[in-house]
């Protein structure tokens, strides 16, 4: 079952170790099939260097189990959740990768200070409020949702293709696994270059405006023109 879409997903899961987003079985990429909506993900800690289509977990909406002998990862509530609330996600990926992580850690929005940021986030890389602590005595994945959903608010998944989950890392997404793991590796340049940015002048200010809505819009507006088009 989801063959295709298991194959799908394990090259997402395995795009993340190329580009060096892994540390052993940190992280995890699913995919999803919206009209049979089922959902395909890795397995809980299994190394990527052993991982096959079979190994990757279908799920339905609710995170009821319809194929697969493994556990899903431990994330899998929270992919549920933007699932459920956007529907134009076909894809989520999350890392502990080391930049990005590094300004969820520190609570930080990522500013945008170039055209690479302003190719793919409208706006800073939002991060999360704090989770509460009885948000995390409970249902602590579905709660780490939530609490991306509500990070969404003043902005749209498409807008925000990622956001840094505080104190914890980000979680990345896009209309397929590949876009979601395509989204986790820009997300780590970003807040690398933002790091070394602030290195090189502290006091570095944002991309002005016409500058930042310039290279989003013509990537992702009505009017898009850069690239070839994908109809
Ligand atoms: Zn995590």
């Amino acid at each position: 079952m989801q063959q295709r879409l298991r194959e799908q997903v394990l090259e997402a899961n395995l795009e993340l170790v190329r580009r060096n987003l892994v540390l052993y079985t940190f992280g995890n990429v699913s995919g999803i099939a919206r009209d049979e909506g089922l959902v395909v993900i890795k397995p809980s800690g299994v190394p990527y260097e052993q991982m096959k289509p079979e190994h990757l977990v279908v799920t339905d909406l609710d995170g009821n189990i319809v194929e697969g002998k493994l556990r899903p990862s431990s994330d899998l509530p929270t992919h549920l959740v933007l699932y459920n609330q956007f529907p134009e996600i076909g894809g989520v990926a999350h890392t502990h990768s080391e930049y990005a992580t590094a300004w969820a850690q520190a609570r930080q929005p990522i500013p945008c200070f170039g055209t690479t940021h302003a190719d793919y986030f409208h706006g800073p890389v939002p991060v999360t409020a704090e989770l509460a602590e009885a948000d995390i005595a409970g249902d602590y994945e579905k709660n780490t949702g939530h609490a991306v959903v509500r990070c969404l608010r003043q902005t749209t998944p498409s807008a925000a293709p990622g956001v840094l989950v505080a104190n914890h890392g980000p979680f990345a997404w896009g209309k397929d696994a590949a876009e979601a793991a395509h989204h986790a590796v820009i997300l780590e340049a970003i807040a690398r270059m933002a790091y070394f940015t602030l290195g090189i002048n502290a006091a570095a200010q944002p991309a002005g405006r016409a500058l930042h809505d310039k290279h989003y819009l013509r990537k992702h507006g009505k009017n898009a023109y850069y690239g070839q088009g994908s109809g």
